[in-house]
């Protein structure tokens, strides 16, 4: 273990989180010679962590470059519910988009979380990955009618799941709410274990990790590269840009925004305390709750998100205030757990206009990808990005995933 206050990245979070107990400190190269290689991967969080793995499977000669260390961003803020429920409804985007596009994007979301988990599974990365259920409850206007409509989209769309009433919830979960829908197929993680997990199979496949921050980005139609901040260059044939929530000046949308979010995690609780079947609970309400348990029994519980408190210091300040918010919230939906915050943080939240990433060709850079999971199923999308992007860089460049492209119309 190392002194993570050395490297912590403080416009990216504040406070502390769970998972820097478990962090290794990973092993970085200084560059001192200009090089070649056919991808380089700027980034390496969980989404650069997916892609590093997924190129280098397909033998490709693979760098990373991350100015921090790795997985030390964005993703050791992160819950790590890898959700295939996107945090906008089914029923929202059979309005937007119709309803075979929509029910196409919800299906590549859940086959994603279900990829995810079976590259957990395949390359056995001890990362506490956990199969268990999303219990997605009824809030606000979003009340047992609007669940029922969703559920029968989904069900159409050939999703899982089943409609619970105020009475199922309450006998099989404990919670008194007026309904929800329990669906299959999602999980949970240490999201910093996994991406340094599969950074290590990646370097063991050759990849070679730089400690450096790249400074500029440019391709043409037969070449690209990057130049670090020693004003050495990495020359590729691709550039996968995985850079989080930092977005470098090459890439222009006026898709995404800013925002914060909230969470704290308990000590461990006696089992009784917790829920049954480790059910991922979020709410049906565009500002919701969500609560994960951990394998060593304790509870997370997040959300409370300001899309107008983006500077990291007034975001940091009110890490005290929003814990005692997540603690009232943490003993209405279960009063015999010990409401204590063992860790309390705050992280930048990226979020886009559609609620979906931002995967594909970066505009006007022939030879430039970017990986942008986005919103509150981030690590989901990080992993579709991986699979869209080595896809492109194989010659097999996919239509159907044109919802996620950088360059899709703004449908809100
Ligand atoms: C409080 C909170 C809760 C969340 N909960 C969930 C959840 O439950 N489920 C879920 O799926 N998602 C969740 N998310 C979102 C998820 O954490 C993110 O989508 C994910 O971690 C992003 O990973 P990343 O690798 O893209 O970015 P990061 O982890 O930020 O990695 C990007 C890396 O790029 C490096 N970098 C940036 N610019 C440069 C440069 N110019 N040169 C070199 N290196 C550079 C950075 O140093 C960093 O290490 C949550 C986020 C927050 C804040």
């Amino acid at each position: 273990m190392f002194d993570l206050a050395a490297s912590d990245q403080d416009d990216l979070h504040g406070g502390r989180t769970p998972w820097q107990p478990h962090a290794r400190r990973v092993p970085m190269a200084h560059l001192h010679e200009s090089i070649r290689c056919d991808v380089v991967v700027v980034g390496a969080g969980i989404t650069g962590a997916l892609a590093a793995e997924n190129l280098t499977r397909q033998g490709l000669d693979v760098c990373i470059v991350d100015r921090e260390q790795p997985g030390l961003g964005s993703t050791v803020a992160s819950t790590a519910m890898l959700l295939w429920e996107i945090d906008r409804p089914l029923r929202d985007f059979v309005i937007s988009h119709g309803f075979e596009r929509a029910a196409t994007i919800y299906r590549q979301s859940a086959a994603a979380a279900s990829g995810l988990l079976a590259l957990i599974s395949e390359l056995a990365v001890d990362c506490h990955a956990r199969a268990n259920p999303s219990l997605y409850l009824a809030a606000g206007e979003s009340g047992p009618q609007i669940l029922l409509e969703e559920h029968e989209l989904r069900r159409r769309a050939g999703l899982p799941g089943e409609f619970l009433d105020h009475q199922a919830v309450l006998s099989r979960f404990g919670i008194g709410r007026e309904a929800a829908l329990l669906s299959p197929g999602s999980a949970d993680v240490d999201p910093v274990m996994l991406s340094q997990g599969l950074l290590a199979i990646a370097a063991s496949r050759g990849a070679r990790l730089f400690d450096a921050q790249a400074c500029d980005f440019d391709s043409s139609a037969t070449e690209a590269a990057i130049e670090l901040d020693n004003g050495r260059v990495v020359a590729a044939k691709w550039i996968v840009l995985a850079t989080g929530y930092a977005l470098p000046d090459v890439v222009r949308s006026d898709l995404h925004s800013l925002a914060s979010s909230w969470a704290i995690c308990t000590p461990p609780q006696r089992r009784s305390a917790l829920w049954p079947e480790d059910a991922l609970i979020w709410e049906a309400s565009e500002s919701y709750h969500y609560a994960r348990t951990t394998t060593d029994g304790r509870i997370i519980i997040g959300g409370e998100d300001e899309t107008d408190i983006v500077e990291p210091d007034a975001r940091d300040a009110l890490i005290a205030a929003k814990t005692g918010r997540l603690l009232s919230e943490l003993r209405r939906l279960r009063p015999q757990a010990k409401p204590v915050a063992e860790f309390a943080w705050a992280g930048a939240f990226g979020k886009t206009i559609d609620s979906l990433p931002m995967i594909g060709r970066v505009p006007g850079q022939p030879r430039m990808l970017g990986a942008y999971g986005y919103g509150g199923n981030g690590i989901t999308f990080s992993f579709l990005a991986s699979r869209v992007i080595a896809d492109t860089i194989a010659g097999n460049e996919r239509a159907d995933y044109d919802a996620f492209s950088f360059e899709r119309d703004r449908i809100g």
